[in-house]
Protein backbone atom coordinates (compact mmCIF):
# COMPACT_ATOMS: atom_id res chain seq x y z
CA UNK A 1 0.00 0.00 0.00
CA UNK A 2 1.97 2.82 -1.18
CA UNK A 3 1.71 6.03 0.90
CA UNK A 4 -0.11 9.57 1.09
CA UNK A 5 1.16 11.79 -0.99
CA UNK A 6 0.74 14.77 1.66
CA UNK A 7 2.53 12.20 3.92
CA UNK A 8 5.54 12.35 1.74
CA UNK A 9 4.34 9.69 -0.73
CA UNK A 10 4.57 9.66 -4.63
CA UNK A 11 1.50 11.36 -6.38
CA UNK A 12 -1.15 9.50 -7.74
CA UNK A 13 -1.71 11.84 -10.45
CA UNK A 14 1.10 12.42 -12.72
CA UNK A 15 2.41 15.67 -13.39
CA UNK A 16 1.56 16.09 -17.00
CA UNK A 17 -2.50 16.01 -16.30
CA UNK A 18 -1.84 19.43 -14.52
CA UNK A 19 -1.58 20.81 -18.14
CA UNK A 20 -5.39 20.02 -19.01
CA UNK A 21 -6.92 23.05 -20.07
CA UNK A 22 -10.63 24.43 -20.80
CA UNK A 23 -11.12 26.24 -23.27
CA UNK A 24 -9.55 23.52 -25.99
CA UNK A 25 -8.73 26.57 -28.75
CA UNK A 26 -8.12 25.21 -32.33
CA UNK A 27 -7.27 26.68 -35.52
CA UNK A 28 -10.50 27.07 -36.50
CA UNK A 29 -11.53 28.92 -33.69
CA UNK A 30 -8.31 31.09 -34.48
CA UNK A 31 -9.02 31.09 -38.22
CA UNK A 32 -13.17 32.51 -37.19
CA UNK A 33 -11.47 35.27 -35.18
CA UNK A 34 -9.03 36.49 -37.56
CA UNK A 35 -12.02 35.89 -40.41
CA UNK A 36 -13.75 38.98 -38.07
CA UNK A 37 -10.53 41.02 -37.80
CA UNK A 38 -10.14 41.28 -41.80
CA UNK A 39 -13.94 41.61 -42.51
CA UNK A 40 -15.04 44.64 -40.13
CA UNK A 41 -18.75 44.58 -38.66
CA UNK A 42 -17.32 44.30 -35.25
CA UNK A 43 -20.16 45.12 -33.11
CA UNK A 44 -24.41 44.48 -33.22
CA UNK A 45 -25.49 47.44 -36.19
CA UNK A 46 -22.23 47.19 -38.07
CA UNK A 47 -22.24 47.63 -41.24
CA UNK A 48 -21.71 44.00 -42.51
CA UNK A 49 -21.92 42.14 -38.90
CA UNK A 50 -22.27 38.49 -39.65
CA UNK A 51 -21.26 36.61 -36.75
CA UNK A 52 -23.87 38.17 -33.67
CA UNK A 53 -26.44 37.34 -35.85
CA UNK A 54 -25.00 34.09 -37.52
CA UNK A 55 -24.68 32.48 -33.92
CA UNK A 56 -27.96 34.13 -33.39
CA UNK A 57 -29.78 31.82 -35.80
CA UNK A 58 -27.36 28.93 -34.80
CA UNK A 59 -28.20 29.16 -31.36
CA UNK A 60 -31.99 29.17 -31.76
CA UNK A 61 -31.56 25.92 -34.08
CA UNK A 62 -29.58 24.28 -31.34
CA UNK A 63 -31.94 25.26 -28.46
CA UNK A 64 -35.00 24.75 -30.06
CA UNK A 65 -36.25 27.87 -30.10
CA UNK A 66 -37.69 30.48 -32.48
CA UNK A 67 -35.44 33.24 -31.42
CA UNK A 68 -32.01 33.98 -29.25
CA UNK A 69 -30.18 37.58 -28.68
CA UNK A 70 -26.77 37.76 -28.01
CA UNK A 71 -25.75 40.25 -25.01
CA UNK A 72 -22.70 40.88 -23.65
CA UNK A 73 -22.73 37.73 -20.44
CA UNK A 74 -24.88 35.91 -18.78
CA UNK A 75 -25.37 37.97 -15.80
CA UNK A 76 -26.66 40.75 -17.98
CA UNK A 77 -28.84 38.05 -20.09
CA UNK A 78 -30.27 37.08 -16.68
CA UNK A 79 -31.38 40.78 -15.96
CA UNK A 80 -32.16 41.25 -19.31
CA UNK A 81 -34.50 38.51 -19.09
CA UNK A 82 -36.63 39.88 -16.01
CA UNK A 83 -36.63 43.56 -17.68
CA UNK A 84 -38.31 42.23 -20.91
CA UNK A 85 -40.75 40.11 -19.21
CA UNK A 86 -42.10 42.82 -17.25
CA UNK A 87 -41.05 42.04 -13.91
CA UNK A 88 -41.92 44.87 -11.46
CA UNK A 89 -39.81 47.18 -8.72
CA UNK A 90 -41.43 44.94 -5.56
CA UNK A 91 -42.29 41.48 -7.36
CA UNK A 92 -41.06 38.87 -5.65
CA UNK A 93 -38.61 36.53 -7.88
CA UNK A 94 -38.35 32.78 -6.66
CA UNK A 95 -34.12 31.38 -6.68
CA UNK A 96 -32.89 28.27 -5.61
CA UNK A 97 -30.20 28.80 -2.30
CA UNK A 98 -27.50 26.73 -4.25
CA UNK A 99 -26.39 28.95 -7.62
CA UNK A 100 -24.06 30.97 -8.81
CA UNK A 101 -24.70 34.60 -7.43
CA UNK A 102 -25.60 35.95 -10.44
CA UNK A 103 -28.80 34.10 -10.45
CA UNK A 104 -29.58 35.43 -7.08
CA UNK A 105 -28.48 39.05 -8.00
CA UNK A 106 -30.64 39.28 -11.09
CA UNK A 107 -34.03 39.77 -9.34
CA UNK A 108 -32.35 43.37 -7.97
CA UNK A 109 -31.13 44.86 -11.07
CA UNK A 110 -35.53 45.36 -11.59
CA UNK A 111 -35.38 46.29 -8.19
CA UNK A 112 -37.70 43.03 -7.50
CA UNK A 113 -36.77 41.00 -4.81
CA UNK A 114 -35.12 37.49 -4.39
CA UNK A 115 -36.70 34.99 -2.30
CA UNK A 116 -34.49 31.70 -2.12
CA UNK A 117 -36.11 28.19 -2.11
CA UNK A 118 -33.94 25.12 -0.71
CA UNK A 119 -32.37 22.60 -3.72
CA UNK A 120 -32.77 18.58 -3.90
CA UNK A 121 -29.60 16.47 -2.12
CA UNK A 122 -28.83 14.89 -4.98
CA UNK A 123 -29.82 16.50 -8.24
CA UNK A 124 -29.02 19.91 -6.32
CA UNK A 125 -31.90 21.67 -8.29
CA UNK A 126 -34.38 23.55 -6.92
CA UNK A 127 -36.72 21.31 -4.93
CA UNK A 128 -40.40 22.40 -6.17
CA UNK A 129 -42.20 21.71 -2.88
CA UNK A 130 -39.83 24.08 -1.33
CA UNK A 131 -40.35 26.84 -4.34
CA UNK A 132 -44.10 26.43 -4.00
CA UNK A 133 -43.93 26.97 -0.55
CA UNK A 134 -42.65 30.22 -0.65
CA UNK A 135 -45.02 31.51 -3.32
CA UNK A 136 -46.81 34.17 -1.85
CA UNK A 137 -49.19 37.15 -3.59
CA UNK A 138 -46.05 39.41 -4.43
CA UNK A 139 -44.29 36.30 -6.61
CA UNK A 140 -43.91 37.22 -10.12
CA UNK A 141 -41.59 34.90 -11.43
CA UNK A 142 -39.35 31.45 -10.85
CA UNK A 143 -35.58 30.96 -12.00
CA UNK A 144 -34.86 27.43 -12.16
CA UNK A 145 -31.13 26.84 -12.42
CA UNK A 146 -30.01 23.73 -14.67
CA UNK A 147 -27.26 23.74 -11.77
CA UNK A 148 -24.21 21.87 -13.19
CA UNK A 149 -25.65 21.22 -16.22
CA UNK A 150 -28.47 19.32 -14.71
CA UNK A 151 -31.71 20.03 -16.12
CA UNK A 152 -34.27 21.23 -13.16
CA UNK A 153 -37.69 19.53 -12.27
CA UNK A 154 -39.28 21.93 -14.67
CA UNK A 155 -42.48 19.70 -15.43
CA UNK A 156 -43.05 20.24 -11.91
CA UNK A 157 -41.72 23.86 -12.05
CA UNK A 158 -44.18 24.57 -15.12
CA UNK A 159 -46.80 23.38 -12.89
CA UNK A 160 -46.58 26.13 -10.21
CA UNK A 161 -45.88 28.60 -12.55
CA UNK A 162 -49.44 27.78 -14.23
CA UNK A 163 -51.27 27.17 -10.82
CA UNK A 164 -50.09 31.06 -9.97
CA UNK A 165 -49.39 32.42 -13.28
CA UNK A 166 -45.75 33.47 -12.55
CA UNK A 167 -43.01 33.77 -15.63
CA UNK A 168 -40.46 31.33 -15.62
CA UNK A 169 -36.78 32.19 -16.53
CA UNK A 170 -34.57 29.16 -16.78
CA UNK A 171 -30.94 30.01 -16.31
CA UNK A 172 -29.09 27.30 -18.31
CA UNK A 173 -25.80 29.42 -17.81
CA UNK A 174 -24.11 25.67 -16.66
CA UNK A 175 -26.28 23.73 -19.24
CA UNK A 176 -26.12 24.52 -22.94
CA UNK A 177 -27.23 21.24 -24.50
CA UNK A 178 -28.88 19.67 -21.72
CA UNK A 179 -31.86 17.57 -22.80
CA UNK A 180 -35.05 17.52 -20.29
CA UNK A 181 -37.46 14.83 -22.51
CA UNK A 182 -36.03 15.30 -25.45
CA UNK A 183 -36.38 19.31 -25.08
CA UNK A 184 -33.55 21.36 -24.72
CA UNK A 185 -32.95 23.72 -21.90
CA UNK A 186 -33.42 27.30 -23.02
CA UNK A 187 -36.33 25.84 -24.41
CA UNK A 188 -38.49 25.04 -21.32
CA UNK A 189 -39.67 28.98 -20.30
CA UNK A 190 -40.13 31.97 -21.04
CA UNK A 191 -37.05 33.13 -21.86
CA UNK A 192 -33.99 30.37 -21.39
CA UNK A 193 -30.83 32.20 -20.10
CA UNK A 194 -27.12 31.33 -21.13
CA UNK A 195 -23.86 32.14 -20.60
CA UNK A 196 -20.57 32.24 -22.98
CA UNK A 197 -18.09 32.67 -20.31
CA UNK A 198 -14.15 31.17 -20.80
CA UNK A 199 -15.04 28.63 -18.42
CA UNK A 200 -18.39 27.28 -19.31
CA UNK A 201 -19.00 24.34 -21.60
CA UNK A 202 -19.80 26.16 -25.09
CA UNK A 203 -17.67 28.86 -24.50
CA UNK A 204 -16.11 32.09 -25.84
CA UNK A 205 -12.16 33.60 -25.53
CA UNK A 206 -13.60 36.14 -23.00
CA UNK A 207 -17.38 36.89 -21.55
CA UNK A 208 -20.66 36.89 -23.53
CA UNK A 209 -24.61 35.50 -22.61
CA UNK A 210 -27.60 34.27 -24.99
CA UNK A 211 -30.97 34.51 -23.98
CA UNK A 212 -34.21 32.41 -26.11
CA UNK A 213 -37.28 32.67 -26.63
CA UNK A 214 -40.19 31.64 -28.46
CA UNK A 215 -42.45 34.88 -28.68
CA UNK A 216 -41.43 37.03 -31.35
CA UNK A 217 -42.40 40.31 -29.34
CA UNK A 218 -40.07 39.39 -26.32
CA UNK A 219 -37.26 38.37 -28.47
CA UNK A 220 -37.84 42.63 -30.06
CA UNK A 221 -37.85 43.63 -26.40
CA UNK A 222 -35.06 41.91 -25.36
CA UNK A 223 -33.01 43.22 -29.09
CA UNK A 224 -33.98 46.62 -28.01
CA UNK A 225 -32.92 46.40 -24.55
CA UNK A 226 -28.98 45.56 -25.28
CA UNK A 227 -29.22 48.58 -27.48
CA UNK A 228 -30.11 51.43 -25.21
CA UNK A 229 -33.95 50.84 -25.49
CA UNK A 230 -33.76 51.41 -29.53
CA UNK A 231 -36.29 50.23 -32.01
CA UNK A 232 -33.96 47.39 -33.68
CA UNK A 233 -36.67 46.37 -36.95
CA UNK A 234 -34.34 47.61 -39.67
CA UNK A 235 -30.38 46.73 -39.69
CA UNK A 236 -29.77 50.65 -38.99
CA UNK A 237 -29.58 51.82 -35.54
CA UNK A 238 -31.96 54.54 -35.25
CA UNK A 239 -30.59 56.75 -31.86
CA UNK A 240 -33.94 57.19 -30.69
CA UNK A 241 -34.74 55.39 -26.92
CA UNK A 242 -37.65 53.95 -26.59
CA UNK A 243 -37.52 52.59 -23.33
CA UNK A 244 -35.14 52.30 -20.34
CA UNK A 245 -32.49 50.18 -22.10
CA UNK A 246 -28.60 49.49 -21.22
CA UNK A 247 -25.59 48.77 -23.87
CA UNK A 248 -25.28 45.04 -23.49
CA UNK A 249 -24.01 44.34 -27.07
CA UNK A 250 -21.81 41.41 -28.03
CA UNK A 251 -18.49 41.74 -29.70
CA UNK A 252 -18.65 39.97 -33.09
CA UNK A 253 -15.42 38.31 -32.16
CA UNK A 254 -16.30 36.57 -29.36
CA UNK A 255 -19.69 35.24 -31.29
CA UNK A 256 -17.12 33.79 -34.28
CA UNK A 257 -15.35 31.98 -31.53
CA UNK A 258 -18.47 30.61 -29.93
CA UNK A 259 -20.11 29.91 -33.30
CA UNK A 260 -16.67 27.33 -33.93
CA UNK A 261 -16.85 26.01 -30.49
CA UNK A 262 -20.43 25.27 -31.21
CA UNK A 263 -19.70 23.38 -34.18
CA UNK A 264 -17.45 20.96 -32.22
CA UNK A 265 -19.81 20.71 -28.77
CA UNK A 266 -21.90 17.25 -29.53
CA UNK A 267 -18.42 15.71 -30.37
CA UNK A 268 -16.77 17.15 -27.26
CA UNK A 269 -20.06 16.46 -25.89
CA UNK A 270 -19.87 12.55 -26.48
CA UNK A 271 -16.34 12.26 -25.10
CA UNK A 272 -16.76 14.67 -22.03
CA UNK A 273 -19.99 11.84 -21.36
CA UNK A 274 -17.72 8.63 -21.76
CA UNK A 275 -14.57 10.02 -19.31
CA UNK A 276 -17.06 11.32 -16.50
CA UNK A 277 -19.25 8.15 -16.84
CA UNK A 278 -16.44 6.23 -16.26
CA UNK A 279 -15.19 8.18 -13.24
CA UNK A 280 -18.59 8.17 -11.32
CA UNK A 281 -18.68 3.89 -12.07
CA UNK A 282 -15.28 3.88 -10.19
CA UNK A 283 -16.06 6.30 -7.70
CA UNK A 284 -19.65 5.22 -7.03
CA UNK A 285 -18.17 1.72 -5.70
CA UNK A 286 -16.41 3.72 -3.01
CA UNK A 287 -18.19 3.52 0.40
CA UNK A 288 -19.55 6.85 0.99
CA UNK A 289 -19.06 8.24 -1.85
CA UNK A 290 -22.34 9.65 -3.11
CA UNK A 291 -22.43 10.76 -6.87
CA UNK A 292 -25.40 12.63 -8.23
CA UNK A 293 -28.58 11.44 -9.66
CA UNK A 294 -29.29 12.19 -13.14
CA UNK A 295 -33.13 11.30 -13.43
CA UNK A 296 -33.83 9.25 -16.66
CA UNK A 297 -36.01 11.99 -18.39
CA UNK A 298 -32.84 14.25 -19.10
CA UNK A 299 -29.48 14.28 -19.44
CA UNK A 300 -26.09 16.13 -17.34
CA UNK A 301 -23.56 18.50 -19.60
CA UNK A 302 -20.94 17.77 -16.60
CA UNK A 303 -20.16 21.11 -16.45
CA UNK A 304 -19.57 20.82 -13.06
CA UNK A 305 -18.88 17.20 -11.40
CA UNK A 306 -20.05 17.49 -7.64
CA UNK A 307 -19.60 14.38 -5.01
CA UNK A 308 -20.87 14.13 -1.48
CA UNK A 309 -19.32 12.37 1.21
CA UNK A 310 -20.50 10.71 3.69
CA UNK A 311 -18.48 9.39 6.94
CA UNK A 312 -20.56 6.94 8.35
CA UNK A 313 -21.18 5.10 5.21
CA UNK A 314 -17.35 5.21 4.75
CA UNK A 315 -17.28 3.55 8.06
CA UNK A 316 -15.88 6.45 10.30
CA UNK A 317 -18.05 7.33 13.27
CA UNK A 318 -18.64 10.42 15.15
CA UNK A 319 -17.10 12.57 12.24
CA UNK A 320 -18.91 15.03 11.49
CA UNK A 321 -18.85 15.63 7.28
CA UNK A 322 -17.76 19.11 7.00
CA UNK A 323 -14.49 17.24 8.81
CA UNK A 324 -14.62 14.32 6.46
CA UNK A 325 -14.63 16.44 3.63
CA UNK A 326 -12.23 18.52 4.78
CA UNK A 327 -9.47 15.51 5.32
CA UNK A 328 -10.13 14.61 2.00
CA UNK A 329 -9.67 17.83 -0.14
CA UNK A 330 -6.42 18.20 1.22
CA UNK A 331 -5.64 14.27 1.07
CA UNK A 332 -6.97 14.54 -2.65
CA UNK A 333 -5.21 17.67 -3.75
CA UNK A 334 -2.21 16.12 -2.73
CA UNK A 335 -2.74 13.56 -4.44
CA UNK A 336 -2.89 15.78 -7.89
CA UNK A 337 -6.44 15.86 -7.99
CA UNK A 338 -8.28 18.97 -8.67
CA UNK A 339 -10.88 19.05 -6.68
CA UNK A 340 -12.44 22.23 -4.75
CA UNK A 341 -15.55 23.96 -3.33
CA UNK A 342 -18.15 25.48 -5.42
CA UNK A 343 -20.35 28.19 -3.46
CA UNK A 344 -19.12 28.65 0.32
CA UNK A 345 -22.22 29.29 1.32
CA UNK A 346 -26.08 29.23 0.50
CA UNK A 347 -26.63 32.18 -2.09
CA UNK A 348 -28.81 34.27 0.87
CA UNK A 349 -25.95 34.13 3.30
CA UNK A 350 -23.86 36.11 0.59
CA UNK A 351 -23.22 40.10 2.32
CA UNK A 352 -25.49 41.05 -0.45
CA UNK A 353 -28.48 39.79 0.54
CA UNK A 354 -27.73 39.73 4.17
CA UNK A 355 -27.00 43.26 4.45
CA UNK A 356 -29.96 44.22 2.03
CA UNK A 357 -27.76 47.67 0.59
CA UNK A 358 -29.10 47.21 -2.91
CA UNK A 359 -29.85 50.43 -4.91
CA UNK A 360 -29.57 53.84 -3.00
CA UNK A 361 -30.59 53.59 0.79
CA UNK A 362 -30.88 49.44 0.60
CA UNK A 363 -34.05 49.62 -2.54
CA UNK A 364 -35.70 47.09 -3.39
CA UNK A 365 -36.24 45.67 0.10
CA UNK A 366 -36.97 49.53 1.60
CA UNK A 367 -40.12 50.16 -1.23
CA UNK A 368 -43.67 50.01 0.22
CA UNK A 369 -45.49 47.07 0.90
CA UNK A 370 -42.35 44.76 0.67
CA UNK A 371 -42.65 42.20 2.85
CA UNK A 372 -39.05 41.99 4.38
CA UNK A 373 -36.50 39.04 4.28
CA UNK A 374 -34.63 37.45 6.74
CA UNK A 375 -32.39 35.73 4.55
CA UNK A 376 -31.74 33.20 7.47
CA UNK A 377 -29.70 30.51 5.87
CA UNK A 378 -30.54 28.09 8.71
CA UNK A 379 -33.95 27.59 7.02
CA UNK A 380 -31.32 26.16 3.83
CA UNK A 381 -30.69 22.46 5.00
CA UNK A 382 -30.33 20.50 2.08
CA UNK A 383 -28.12 23.76 0.91
CA UNK A 384 -25.88 23.21 3.63
CA UNK A 385 -25.05 20.37 3.78
CA UNK A 386 -24.25 20.28 0.48
CA UNK A 387 -22.19 22.98 0.89
CA UNK A 388 -20.29 21.51 3.75
CA UNK A 389 -20.00 17.77 2.92
CA UNK A 390 -19.59 17.83 -0.98
CA UNK A 391 -16.26 18.77 -3.63
CA UNK A 392 -16.21 19.38 -7.12
CA UNK A 393 -14.25 19.11 -10.30
CA UNK A 394 -14.76 21.77 -13.18
CA UNK A 395 -12.86 22.84 -15.82
CA UNK A 396 -10.45 20.11 -16.31
CA UNK A 397 -13.08 17.44 -16.56
CA UNK A 398 -15.08 19.72 -19.81
CA UNK A 399 -10.88 19.19 -21.97
CA UNK A 400 -12.87 15.84 -24.14
CA UNK A 401 -8.72 15.16 -23.89
CA UNK A 402 -9.37 15.04 -20.19
CA UNK A 403 -9.90 10.93 -20.04
CA UNK A 404 -6.89 9.78 -18.84
CA UNK A 405 -6.58 12.20 -16.36
CA UNK A 406 -9.98 11.49 -14.90
CA UNK A 407 -8.97 7.98 -14.59
CA UNK A 408 -5.86 8.62 -12.17
CA UNK A 409 -8.02 10.89 -10.12
CA UNK A 410 -10.06 7.74 -9.91
CA UNK A 411 -6.73 6.17 -8.83
CA UNK A 412 -6.22 8.80 -6.07
CA UNK A 413 -9.68 8.29 -4.79
CA UNK A 414 -8.68 4.36 -4.38
CA UNK A 415 -5.79 5.45 -3.23
CA UNK A 416 -7.14 7.61 -0.25
CA UNK A 417 -9.96 4.50 -0.12
CA UNK A 418 -6.95 2.70 1.14
CA UNK A 419 -5.94 5.01 4.03
CA UNK A 420 -9.74 5.57 5.90
CA UNK A 421 -7.91 4.79 9.05
CA UNK A 422 -5.39 8.11 8.44
CA UNK A 423 -8.00 10.17 7.14
CA UNK A 424 -10.06 9.24 9.75
CA UNK A 425 -7.31 10.40 12.17
CA UNK A 426 -6.64 14.02 10.48
CA UNK A 427 -10.83 14.85 10.16
CA UNK A 428 -10.78 14.52 13.93
CA UNK A 429 -7.63 16.53 14.67
CA UNK A 430 -7.72 19.04 12.32
CA UNK A 431 -9.18 22.62 13.00
CA UNK A 432 -12.38 22.94 11.53
CA UNK A 433 -15.44 25.55 11.01
CA UNK A 434 -18.22 25.31 8.01
CA UNK A 435 -17.10 27.24 4.82
CA UNK A 436 -19.81 29.89 5.67
CA UNK A 437 -18.38 30.94 8.86
CA UNK A 438 -15.09 31.27 7.75
CA UNK A 439 -15.94 34.20 4.90
CA UNK A 440 -18.69 36.04 7.26
CA UNK A 441 -17.14 39.04 8.93
C1 LIG B 1 -21.84 31.59 -15.07
C2 LIG B 1 -23.20 31.68 -14.50
C3 LIG B 1 -23.98 32.84 -14.62
C4 LIG B 1 -23.45 34.13 -15.12
O1 LIG B 1 -22.89 34.10 -16.36
P1 LIG B 1 -21.73 35.15 -16.73
O2 LIG B 1 -21.62 34.99 -18.22
O3 LIG B 1 -20.51 34.71 -16.01
O4 LIG B 1 -22.17 36.50 -16.34
C5 LIG B 1 -25.28 32.80 -14.16
N1 LIG B 1 -25.78 31.71 -13.57
C6 LIG B 1 -25.07 30.59 -13.43
C7 LIG B 1 -25.70 29.40 -12.79
C8 LIG B 1 -23.74 30.54 -13.86
O5 LIG B 1 -23.02 29.44 -13.68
Amino acid sequence: MSRLAMFGGQTAVPERYKRITWPVVTQADKDAVLRVLETGGFTVGSRAETEISGLEREWAEFVGTRHAVAVSSGTSALGLALAALGVQPGDEVIVPALSFVASGLAPLYQLAVPVFADVQARTFNLDPADAAARVTPRTRAILPVHLHGLPADMDEITAIARKHDLLVVEDSAQAQGARYRDRMTGALGDIGVFSLNAEKSIPTCGEGGLMTMGEPDVAERCRSLRVLGEYTKTANREYVSRRLGWNHKPSAILAAFTRSQLARFSDYQARRDANVTRLLERLSELPGVNVPLVPRDRTHVWHILRVRFDPEAAGLSGVTAGRFRQALRRALRAEGVPVSQYQLMPLPGQPVFQEQLGYGAGYPWKLPGVTPQRYDISEYRQTLAIVEDSLTFRRVHLDPRAGPALDAYADAFCKVWEHLDRIDRLARSLSYEPPWSTTSS
